[in-house]
């Protein structure tokens, strides 16, 4: 059975704004691409993420069985 994982940077506190979303089909994928899209968008870099708020991203990855 596969997975995927999706991600919409809007449901972040603080990123209503912003219409970027996500699709991947491993957590691993997803995250990068959070984290490419962190820095491109927001100018922001992942490794100065507290574990707060990379434990806040992780609740907001959707995960389906399709
Ligand atoms: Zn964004």
């Amino acid at each position: 059975m596969k997975k995927t994982y999706s991600y919409a940077c809007k449901d972040y506190p603080g990123m209503e704004e912003c219409s970027g979303q996500f699709v991947a089909e491993s957590e691993d994928e997803i995250r990068q691409l959070i984290e490419l899209h962190a820095r491109v968008a927001h100018g922001e870099e992942a490794s100065a993420w507290s574990d707060d708020d990379r434990a806040q991203i992780r609740a907001l990855i959707r995960v389906e069985q399709v």
